[in-house]
């Protein structure tokens, strides 16, 4: 059959209109006023307000009800955390004791309790618009040595994107380290497995629904050699690189004291400072390191309430987008959020940089975070914007609840108001969300194990 035969008896790939949103974010300028155009997975065309779409369409989206936004994109999480969420011994706990605390509980993690702790928090993120979710696993005890085959199960399993890292730790207590042993792996394991999942998940390119990216843990938890050989990996594999770094000041002091080095300056020893890395948090920079980072593009993911949570610090978020770094947001692992929820955390961006700089801060620049600015943190050019030609990535939220009623601008309530919940998701051109729920997902029951799992972990049992 030749190419033309195939064109006239293939029926032409079905086009639907999301019709006239109440209100539209585009995070790039765009007239989408009218909708869009979905076909084949893309957005196919936008169509400005009072238009009506330039080739027929066969089904047509009534969003009359919708605030229509690009899918949320998260650039940090730790899925596993969802099994150690609001535990009383470190409820009010910093980093370091907090870390500490919990490194003997994650330590037990079984594939099982993994495997639940993926689906709830992909769940949670779906659930409140996010289309494509990167998580930092770094937990590889004996037994658990194939985290990331567990989470591409799951995140296929959704029909969500995701960056899934191989993240790592190698530097034990009795090396200096944070992490107690039980919790660490020998360099050579790291990096085998590093490049075992490379081959077998990453795809490159545009539409990818499962990319890998290397992910040393922290400073104070592996040791420079880890991080140079990461970053050799990530350059010959064309993957991305992800750290935490300058979480908080106890870490700054760490890298003081064993590197004689600050932490941006550490990063480029390493061959970290570029534009393949985005950073979790990126909160103790100057100004110096700022102008730096944004000239190597290197990119930050910030975590606005954990970092109120932890009470690690304030980033400077404006003077980083304004130096050239591309600023995503992450919810963070759910032992310090402890929520997965990517609208909420726009707003909780939105208020604590207004905080920061002032409250002329723009709704638009905390919702650009969560799209644009995140899909650019994880390299994906084909997501984070409503285009033409990219990724058909959809959510939809209502403004039914009490809690928006007497409100005015659509797109200032969606944060001001506070939305938690979206009705509707698209994934790829695909509902993901319908009428706010996940089709064939049993969430009382999926509740149910992911807590019993929960209770087994802290147990100990
Ligand atoms: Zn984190």
């Amino acid at each position: 059959m030749n190419a033309s035969t195939n064109a006239t008896t293939n029926p032409a790939p079905s086009r639907l209109w999301i019709k006239d949103p109440l209100a539209v974010f585009t995070a790039n300028g765009l007239d989408a006023g009218g909708g869009l155009v979905v076909a084949d997975g893309r957005i196919a065309e936008l169509v400005p307000a009072g238009g009506s779409p330039a080739q027929p369409c066969q089904e047509a989206f009534d969003a009359g009800r919708h605030v229509l936004l690009p899918g949320l994109v998260n650039t940090h999480h730790h899925f596993y955390q969802t099994l150690t969420r609001a535990w009383g011994p470190v409820a009010d706990a910093p980093l370091f004791p907090w870390l500490k605390n919990l490194y003997p509980v994650w330590a037990r993690l079984t594939p099982e309790d993994l495997e639940l702790a993926v689906e709830v928090a992909l769940a949670e993120l779906l659930l409140s618009g996010c289309t494509t979710a990167a998580d930092h696993h770094y937990l590889f005890p004996a037994g658990l040595q194939e985290a990331v085959d567990v989470e591409v199960a799951v995140v296929r399993r959704m029909g969500m994107r995701a960056t899934l890292t191989r993240g790592s730790m190698s530097l034990g207590e009795d090396d200096g380290g944070l992490p107690p042993r039980s919790t660490v792996q020998r360099a050579d394991a790291i990096l085998a497995d590093s490049e075992r999942v490379i081959r077998a998940y990453h795809e490159p390119g545009d539409g990818a629904l499962v990319q890998i990216a290397l992910a040393p843990c922290s400073p104070f938890s592996v040791t420079t050699e880890i991080m140079a050989e990461s970053a050799a990996l990530a350059e010959r594999h064309d993957v991305r690189l992800h750290t935490h770094l300058a979480e908080t000041l106890d870490e700054e002091e760490f890298c003081r004291q064993r590197f004689g080095l600050r932490t941006v300056d550490y990063l480029e020893s390493v061959g970290w400072l570029g534009n393949r890395t985005w950073l979790g948090h990126g909160i103790h920079f100057d100004d110096a390191e700022i102008a730096r980072l944004g000239a190597a593009g290197t990119a930050v993911a910030h975590c606005p309430t954990s970092n109120m949570r932890l009470a690690s610090g304030t980033a400077r978020v404006l003077e980083l987008e304004d130096a050239g770094v591309p600023v995503g947001l992450g919810v963070d692992g759910s032992a310090s959020n402890d929520a997965s929820n990517m609208i909420l955390e726009a707003r909780q961006a939105l208020y604590l940089q207004r905080l920061r700089y002032g409250a002329q801060v723009p709704v638009e620049r905390a919702l650009g975070w969560a799209t644009r600015g995140s899909a650019a943190a994880l390299g994906r050019s084909d997501l984070g914007q409503l285009a033409p030609g990219l990724q058909a990535d959809l959510a939809l939220f209502t403004l039914d609840e009490l809690r928006f009623s007497g409100s005015h601008d659509p797109l200032a309530a969606l944060l001001l108001c506070g939305a938690d919940r979206a009705d509707r998701v698209m994934v790829g051109g695909r509902w993901r969300v319908v009428d706010g729920a996940i089709p064939g997902l049993d969430v009382p029951a999926l509740a149910a194990r992911h807590s019993a799992a929960a209770r087994r972990l802290v147990a100990g049992a």
